[in-house]
C-alpha cells in the first residue's frame, strides 16, 4: 500500500510501538495506584510531558494536560473553560468539527458566537477579526494549520491582535495538524497562545491519546470528574501505554526533516500540473509542507480516491475526520472555491517517509485513471 493520507492519521513509528507494547505487557500497574513508582507505571506521562515542554519550548512539563486526543481537547476547552458563563466567542471558519460544533452549541444556549472568514487564499481575514473582537470577548479559537489545505495561520499575529484587543479573552488554537511539521515555540513566537490541543496519531503516535497544553494560570474547569486524574480535572485510569507512545513519538519529531517533505511535494505538484489540468488549492497561502489539496477538473473526490485505493494508493478527499461524508470540504467552500470543484478536491499528505517513487506512482495512476473516465484533458505537452 501507499499510503498518502498522513492529514487522516500516520502509522505509528516501530519505536512506537515497541514503547507500547513494553508498558502493556510490561508495566500494566495503574499509575495512580501506590506502586506506581515501584512499577514505573508513574514514568511515561512525566516522560510525555516533559517532551512535550522540550519540544514546544513550554514553561514547564505541568503546562499538559492529558486527553483521548484532539476532539476531547477541543470539547473541553468550549465546554468547560468558563462553566456555562462564556457569552462572546470567535472561531475561524474553517476550524475541525470538534471546534466548529461546540461553539456552535454553545451559540445555541445563548453565547454569541462570531465566525471569522477566511480570504481566497484559506488565510483568517485579520482585519474582520479586529472588528469582531470586543473588551468582553472571552475565547478566540483559530486553527494553527488546517487539515484540508495544510494553510497555516499567522498564529503569532492573531495571538497578539486577540492580546492587544481583549486583555482578559483567553486564545486558544487548534495545533493538531501542526505539530512535528512546523515549529511551535510557546515562549517566543506563540507567547501569546493560552490554550493548545494537538493528537499523537498525527506525528506516528497512538491513536487515542492526545491533550491540552494549558499557559500557567489559565484555569480549566474539571471535566470528567471520578478519581482525580490529571490534577482532578480529568479522570480516569492514566492511559500508560499511550503516553509512553507519545513520549517515544515527541522524541522522534525533527522538524528539520520536513524540508525535505516539502521538497517532494512540491515535486510531486510539479510533475502532476506537467499532466494533469489541476487546481491547486492555496497555493498561494504558506502550507504545512507535507500538504498537496487539488482539484481535477470534472471529476469527483471520491471517485478518484476510490479508484486509486483500488490499486492500493490511499488519499484522502475532502475533512480529514469527516470520512463518509460526502459533503465538499468546508474549508474550500469558506474560501470560495466552487461547490462542484470542491466536490472534486482530493488531498495528497505526505509522511516524513514518503518517497519520489511512491508520489511518481501517483501522478502515472492520476493520468491513467483520468483518462479511462474521460476527465480533465491533458494539457499540451503532458
Ligand atoms: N483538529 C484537527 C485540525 C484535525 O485535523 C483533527 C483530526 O483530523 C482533529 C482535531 C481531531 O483529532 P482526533 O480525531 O485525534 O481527536
Amino acid at each position: 500500500m501507499i499510503y498518502l493520507d498522513n492529514n487522516a492519521t500516520t502509522k505509528a513509528s516501530s519505536t512506537v510501538v515497541a514503547a507500547v507494547t513494553h508498558y502493556l505487557e510490561n508495566c500494566y500497574a495503574n499509575a495512580s495506584a501506590n506502586t506506581a513508582g515501584y512499577t514505573g507505571a508513574d514514568v511515561p506521562r512525566r516522560t510525555a510531558a516533559g517532551q512535550l515542554a522540550h519540544l514546544l519550548n513550554a514553561e514547564e512539563p505541568d503546562c499538559f494536560l492529558f486527553t483521548s486526543g484532539a476532539t476531547e481537547s477541543n470539547n473541553w476547552i468550549f465546554s468547560a473553560l468558563n462553566g456555562s458563563r462564556l457569552r462572546k466567542v470567535c472561531i475561524s471558519a474553517i476550524e475541525h468539527p470538534s471546534v466548529s460544533e461546540p461553539a456552535e452549541r454553545l451559540g445555541r444556549n445563548g453565547c454569541e458566537l462570531s465566525v471569522i472568514p477566511v480570504n481566497r487564499d484559506g488565510i483568517v481575514c485579520i482585519e474582520t477579526l479586529a472588528e469582531l473582537l470586543s473588551p468582553d470577548t472571552q475565547l478566540v479559537s483559530v486553527m494553527a494549520a488546517n487539515n484540508e489545505t495544510g494553510v497555516v495561520q499567522p498564529i503569532e499575529e492573531i495571538a497578539q491582535l486577540v492580546r492587544a484587543r481583549c486583555p482578559t479573552a483567553l486564545f486558544h488554537t487548534d495545533a493538531t495538524q501542526a505539530i512535528g511539521r512546523i515549529p511551535i515555540d510557546l515562549q517566543g513566537s506563540w507567547a501569546e497562545v493560552d490554550l493548545m490541543s494537538f493528537s499523537a496519531h498525527k506525528f506516528h503516535g497512538p491513536k487515542g491519546i492526545g491533550g491540552i497544553y494549558c499557559r500557567p494560570g489559565t484555569a480549566l474547569l474539571p471535566w470528567l470528574v471520578g478519581g482525580g486524574q490529571e490534577a482532578g480535572l480529568r479522570s480516569g485510569t492514566t492511559n500508560t501505554p499511550g503516553l509512553a507512545g507519545l513520549a517515544a513519538a515527541v522524541g522522534q519529531i525533527d522538524v528539520a526533516l520536513y524540508d525535505e517533505v516539502r521538497d517532494r511535494r512540491d515535486y510531486f505538484e510539479s510533475q502532476l500540473r506537467g499532466v494533469l489540468s489541476v487546481q491547486l488549492h492555496a497555493a498561494n497561502a504558506l502550507r504545512l509542507p507535507n500538504t498537496s489539496c487539488f482539484s481535477i477538473a470534472g471529476t469527483s473526490g471520491e471517485e478518484i480516491a476510490d479508484q486509486l485505493a483500488a490499486r492500493g494508493v490511499i488519499v484522502g478527499t475532502g475533512s480529514a475526520c469527516s470520512s463518509g461524508s460526502l459533503s465538499p470540504p468546508k474549508t474550500l467552500l469558506a474560501m470560495g472555491v466552487n461547490y462542484t470543484l470542491a466536490a472534486g478536491t482530493i488531498r495528497v499528505s505526505l509522511s516524513r517517509t514518503t518517497s519520489i517513487e511512491e508520489l511518481d506512482r501517483l501522478v502515472a495512476l492520476l493520468v491513467e485513471i483520468v483518462a479511462v473516465r474521460g476527465g480533465s484533458p491533458q494539457l499540451p505537452g503532458g
